[in-house]
């Protein structure tokens, strides 16, 4: 059997190798032998390093993927019979196969539509109000996707907005961040106020998308919602034995501002791209790049040809155009090539 190994692709930032400040930190944490589970002094450091990144004493999880740390961290705020208000093009509606029902026995997702994948506050403060009986599944949590999955960014005035409803309408807070720093890197803000300060109660923060091997973390800014969330991780299979190796990445991207850096570099590729590409007749963008995405349509035989020539890039996400990613490891290089190609078939 051959595998190919994908070189032209704008398919995902987790199409990416691991960035060198990871890698480092990875090697200076196999260093003899280490506590297990946890205690140990890379993962201390790497909670700490957190809660400075945060400025706020909120309390820390390591885990694998971003389906377990959503569907775990859903599943703290929830009781079975309650529901999650998200958007319709969510990753955990979407892409988590049920995870977030599942680890919540049963809690139902309820969606909502918005523009360019944002949440409509009109449509939630519906989905909410429209039933208070018995019969529908009390309404608990809004989980919004920062960036979201069009690429788009909710501005610090958006969450003002959106924390204003989850108070009044006594909703928690969830925020999917597998693209959280993308989006830190692109508004230019303390951390803090896209988080704990917008109301956020409990942050998925992703490391897996911007350069680590893998691994996300979750961070509860209302620390008594993490009671027992060690048990949950270990019940779902999420608890790393070795977990200075799920930890230690964390201190190699939050010193000197690599994980900033890298989202700028990420970001800016994608500028660049949108830029390009969007000079071509007949390829329109059809959401803001705010972010790392290039959400654009094309024509069929574009597509087609690209395809043939080797790109690979997603067209399943949302409204179902073609999506470009850039990662910290997108180069120059690689935006030109793309542009040519699209010359050659378009030009
Ligand atoms: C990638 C991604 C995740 C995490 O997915 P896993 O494959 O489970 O790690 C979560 N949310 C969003 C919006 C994502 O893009």
């Amino acid at each position: 059997m051959t595998i190919k190994t994908p070189k032209n692709q704008f398919a995902s930032d987790n199409y990416a190798g691991i960035c060198p400040e990871a890698w480092q930190a990875l090697q200076e944490a196999d260093n003899g032998y280490a506590t297990s589970y946890g205690d140990d002094p890379w993962t201390a450091k790497a909670c700490d390093a957190l809660r400075n990144f945060f400025e706020t004493d909120c309390e820390v999880f390591f885990v694998f993927n971003g389906t377990a740390a959503n569907s775990l961290a859903l599943a703290s705020l929830c009781q079975s019979y309650h529901s999650v208000i998200c958007h319709e093009t969510a990753h955990v509606e979407t892409d988590e196969c049920g995870a977030s029902e599942f680890f919540s026995n049963g809690t139902k997702l309820l969606t909502v539509g918005g523009k360019d994948g944002k949440v409509d506050l009109t449509e939630v403060e519906h989905t909410v109000k429209k039933r208070t009986d018995i019969h529908y599944p009390k309404p608990q949590v809004l989980s919004i996707t920062q960036t979201t999955e069009l690429g788009t960014i909710y501005t610090p005035d958006e969450l003002i907005a959106i924390h204003g409803l989850t108070k009044r309408l006594n909703l928690k807070l969830h925020m999917d961040g597998a693209r959280f720093a993308n989006a830190v890197a692109s508004l230019q803000v303390h951390p803090k106020e896209l988080t704990w300060r917008a109301g956020v109660d409990v942050l998925t923060f992703g490391g897996t998308k911007n350069g680590m091997p893998l691994g996300e973390a979750v961070v509860f800014f209302d620390k008594r919602l993490a009671a027992e969330f060690e048990y949950r991780c270990k019940q779902a299979g999420q608890l790393a034995s070795k977990m200075r190796y799920l930890s230690a990445p964390w201190l190699g991207l939050l010193k000197e501002d690599a994980m900033l850096r890298h989202a700028r570099h990420a970001n800016a590729c994608a500028r660049k791209l949108a830029d390009k590409i969007s000079a071509f007749q007949g390829v329109k963008l059809v959401h803001p790049t705010e972010a790392n995405a290039v959400f654009a349509e094309m024509p069929e035989k574009a597509i087609t040809a690209l395809r043939n020539k080797g790109w690979v890039f997603y067209t399943f996400i949302g409204s179902g155009h073609c999506r470009f990613m850039c990662s910290w490891a997108t180069t120059e290089a690689d935006i030109n090539a793309l542009e040519n190609d699209l010359q050659e078939i378009l030009g």
